[in-house]
């Protein structure tokens, strides 16, 4: 069993993670940067580190000194949380290199789902549907033209090592395809290192709909059914929910299904999450996560695993805590991601939090590192908290979504909480009904009224 955890992130992810390794009786080691000295993540770790200057580059990002960290306190193992490292094969290799075991799939499978080419080769391979679009990479040229052509206007030119919703190009007009794409892989090339991309169908009306699984090393695989993660801003998730208000019990369990099948088939480890687009009937597969993702907790919330215990578990070798079987959906819970941005411009707002309350109650989970206090570094990503509420049926959810969202306090930063209320209270939201250009379009009317 391992006993001893290096958890190579900040924020809430690595509080979430050392408070899974508390329960299970493992001890934790943070690491931080000198901007995150006084993060709460470092003050609840039995021990911690410092691996560097504030930027991420030169600290979470620094393969060698998170090495040396785990090295110097004697970790058994590697939790790499999201973002970072977490889906960096190289880093993945690394870790077992030097003796310590990484908590995640192999290098060679992080590798594959990375490259979001080779992830829908080894997708249609294993029988799940994709977008259609190439079968690799394209060039600006008669040759694009002729794919998009076949695949039918518009499309998506996107980039192979792509993520965060960053560089995509949509195009309508054969007339600026060349330029989109030449675009895209300079975008590519210096945001992921790979100017790599390839193209694939638009589609106009699709919700995002992503699959949860857990496979051990036992060849067991399962599945925690979806979370719909279709309200997105700039290809970034804002809200997630489970169920999703659009699929039957019939169609989770088939998906769900093939899925577990699709981890049996490649021999796949960990926690791991396909993510699919739905449209009038289908899903086509867009890209596999091979780590735990920020909108775990709402498959939590209503199926009562606890993920990161279960990746730590299956890291440790063990079989999975549940058969497929003893998987119940109970219920529904909702996800609002609460960022340090301003609620109508999206401006970052780092800075001093004067005062916080984080609401309570019954099934209300908040999952932060924020404190009264504390100062919010202007180096990392703008979300500073988790607001995770679960009710018996959707609407329950939301009318507990719109109470704890009232008695959330954050002063000192602007957060989102405002746009969070007020999309509580819209009718085809409480409805159910959007998809993932609903918030773009929403955005854009208030912008424009
Ligand atoms: P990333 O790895 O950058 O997150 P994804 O491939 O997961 O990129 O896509 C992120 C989001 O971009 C999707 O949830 C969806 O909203 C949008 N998107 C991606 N592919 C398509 C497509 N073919 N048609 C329409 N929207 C898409």
């Amino acid at each position: 069993m391992i006993k001893k955890i290096l958890i190579a992130n900040r924020g809430e992810i690595a509080l979430r993670i050392h408070r899974a390794c508390h329960e299970m009786g493992v001890k934790t080691v943070a690491v931080h940067s000198t901007a995150d000295a006084d993060a709460m993540h470092v003050r609840f770790a039995d021990e911690s580190v410092c691996i560097g200057p504030p930027s991420s580059r030169d600290s979470y990002l620094n393969m060698h000194a998170l090495i040396s960290a785990a090295t110097i306190t004697g970790a058994d193992a590697v939790h790499p949380g999201y973002g970072f490292l977490s889906e960096n094969a190289e880093f993945a290799a690394m870790v077992e290199e030097h003796g310590f075991i990484f908590i995640g799939p192999t290098p060679e499978h992080i590798h594959v789902m990375g490259d979001k080419i080779l992830a829908k080769e080894a997708m249609i391979k294993t029988g799940i549907p994709v977008v259609p679009g190439s079968s690799g990479a394209v060039f600006p040229g008669p040759e694009a033209h002729k794919i998009c052509e076949e695949v039918g206007y518009p499309v998506i030119v996107k980039a192979s090592g792509g993520g965060g919703g960053k560089g995509m190009q949509i195009v309508r007009d054969p007339s600026t395809l060349d330029q989109a794409i030449q675009i895209a892989k300079s975008e590519a090339k210096v945001n992921f290192g790979n100017d790599e991309v390839f193209v694939e169908k638009f589609l106009e009306t699709p919700r995002h709909i992503e699959i949860q699984v857990l496979a051990d090393t036992h060849g067991h695989a399962i599945h925690l059914g979806e979370r719909d993660c279709s309200l997105q801003r700039r290809h970034q998730k804002v809200w997630e929910e489970a169920p999703s208000p659009a699929l039957s019990q019939d169609q989770r369990m088939a998906l769900g299904e093939r899925c577990a099948e699709a981890c049996r088939t490649l021999g796949y480890r960990g926690a791991g999450t396909f993510e699919f687009l739905y449209e009038r009937g289908d899903f086509f597969f867009i890209e596999m996560n091979t780590r735990v993702q920020v909108e775990h907790p709402v498959t939590e919330m209503i199926t009562g695993v606890d993920i990161v215990q279960e990746q730590i578990r299956i890291a440790s070798g063990k079989k999975l805590s549940k058969t497929q079987d003893q998987i119940n959906f109970d219920g529904h819970a909702i996800e609002c991601r609460i960022n340090a941005e301003h609620p109508e411009t999206f401006a970052p707002s780092p800075g001093k939090v004067i005062d916080y309350h984080a609401p309570g109650g019954l099934r209300v989970r908040v999952d932060s590192a924020l404190y009264s206090g504390y100062k919010v570094p202007p180096h990392y990503d703008s979300m500073v908290a988790k607001l995770i509420v679960r009710g018996e049926d959707r609407q329950e959810c939301l009318r507990r979504l719109r109470r704890a969202l009232e008695e959330f306090v954050i002063d000192g930063i602007n957060t989102i909480i405002p746009l969070h209320q007020a999309l509580s209270l819209e009718e085809d939201i409480i409805a159910g009904e959007y998809d993932i250009h609903w918030l773009e379009k929403y955005l854009d009317k208030k912008t424009n009224s």
